[in-house]
C-alpha cells in the first residue's frame, strides 16, 4: 500500500517514511491534484480535512480520513485502519528516494567521525545523498512516539 499526504500532513509523511511506507508529500498542492495523484498512482490519500476526504471518496480514490491533531496518533491510526506493519525505512524521509545500505568503509568521511566510529549500519539515499544510520535518531524517534513500532516484527539488521 502506497499514500499521498495532505499538504498539512508532513511531519506524518516523513514519519511514515520511517517507518518503511512509500508517501508522497507536496508543500503545496490543490486538493483535485491530491485526488489524482491517489488515484492515478493508486494511493491512499490521508487527510485530516473532511472535505477533502468526501471529494475523494465521490472521486472514487482511496483515502483515509484522521481524527488526531497529534501526529504521533495519526501514526498508530493510519497503521490500525490499513492492517499495515511498520518496519525500518526503505525511503528517504526527506525526499522519499530509495535507500540503500553502505559498507562502512563508503562511508567514511562522509559523516562525522563520533557517527562513523559509534555506528556500523549506514544507509545512503539513492536520489538525496543524505546519509542514515541506527543511531540516537532511531532512539529518538521511539521515545518520541512512545511505544517501538519495530519490536515485534523485525529484527535489527546486522
Ligand atoms: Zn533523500
Amino acid at each position: 500500500m502506497k499514500f499521498v499526504a495532505d499538504v498539512m500532513l508532513g511531519k506524518l509523511a516523513r514519519f511514515l517514511r520511517m517507518m518503511g511506507q512509500d508517501v508522497l508529500y507536496f508543500e503545496k498542492a490543490e486538493d483535485n491534484f491530491l485526488i489524482y495523484v491517489a488515484k492515478e498512482s493508486n494511493r491512499v490519500l490521508l487527510t485530516r480535512d473532511t472535505r477533502l476526504w468526501k471529494d475523494a471518496v465521490s472521486a472514487k480514490a482511496k483515502s483515509l480520513l484522521l481524527r488526531s491533531n497529534y501526529v504521533k496518533e495519526q501514526v498508530k491510526e493510519v497503521f490500525e485502519a490499513t492492517k499495515i506493519k511498520p518496519v525500518r525505512a526503505r525511503n528517504c524521509p526527506s525526499c522519499n528516494g530509495a535507500l540503500k545500505k553502505k559498507a562502512k568503509y563508503e562511508i567514511e568521511g562522509l559523516v562525522p567521525e563520533f557517527v562513523w566510529n559509534r555506528n556500523s549500519d549506514f544507509w545512503m539515499c539513492e536520489r538525496c545523498g543524505k546519509i542514515y544510520w541506527s543511531g540516537s535518531h532511531i532512539r529518538n524517534f521511539v521515545k518520541f512516539l512512545g511505544f517501538n513500532p519495530w519490536d515485534d516484527h523485525e529484527r535489527r539488521p546486522e
